[in-house]
């Protein structure tokens, strides 16, 4: 009796073991039932997803992944929309109203990205340098990174940065020298911008942010139409 027990306790817990492995091959916490999060959301404010174009009406979108102009060449998102946990996108509304007063905006290119879209961009991208391995996830899935650049607000074009968005060059690197004075000028003033409220920039694209404190958010997997 008491070895049947033990058998029965023993398959139980393979069981929810082989169900855990079965919802993420590498073992990891993945945020995928909507009720779950709102639920969570209720308690935990900060980690509500908001839309950033209603918090910050002013922002320009440029939503690349919902058009085929990526480097995926493919339509990945239904939506033109961005999404960012509460406190990134209160610190996105000051550096908004900072660049405001110097004559620029902000335009984004993504924000928070649903789990699946990384495991996507990773089976396909010829460079894994450049995108997130699905075995860690990214920043973007835990609604904690933005990839953006700005704008001059009197011709509503982008001021000119290194590359173009999601260049796998090395002059997308932050840190890359060999440019002319004025656009290395306008990428350390968006870079300086960004670290001085909150946003850190990644070591090989000038474009893509964290935000300070990405660790206390949990990887999500809720697609922008159910937002
Ligand atoms: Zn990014």
């Amino acid at each position: 009796m008491k070895n049947l027990i033990l058998l029965l306790l023993l398959s139980v817990s393979i069981s929810s073991c082989a169900q855990k492995n079965a919802q993420n091959p590498y073992g990891l916490t993945i945020i995928n039932d909507y009720k779950a999060y709102k639920a969570d959301y209720k308690t935990h404010p900060n980690n509500e997803l908001i839309e950033i174009k209603k918090a910050i009406p002013s922002i320009v979108l440029d939503i690349r992944y919902a058009t085929k102009n990526n480097f995926m060449q493919q339509v990945m998102y239904k939506q033109a929309r961005a999404f960012a946990r509460k406190p990134v996108v209160e610190h996105l509304k000051k550096i908004q109203a900072i660049l405001n007063r110097q004559g620029y905006g902000l335009k984004i290119f993504d924000a928070y990205r649903p789990y699946a879209i990384t495991v996507a961009f990773y089976q396909k991208a010829s460079d894994k340098n450049f995108v997130a391995n699905p075995a860690k996830g990214s920043k973007h899935n835990r609604g904690c990174a933005v990839d953006l650049t700005i704008i001059d607000l009197k011709t509503g074009k982008d001021v000119p940065m290194p590359t173009p968005y999601d260049s796998f060059a090395p002059e997308a690197a932050p840190h890359f020298e060999n440019l002319p004075a004025a656009i290395i000028k306008n990428r350390d003033f968006l870079i300086a911008t960004m670290q001085a409220n909150g946003f850190k920039v990644i070591y090989n694209e000038w474009w893509h942010f964290d935000f300070d404190g990405w660790q206390d958010y949990d990887l999500m997997d809720i697609p922008f139409e159910k937002l």
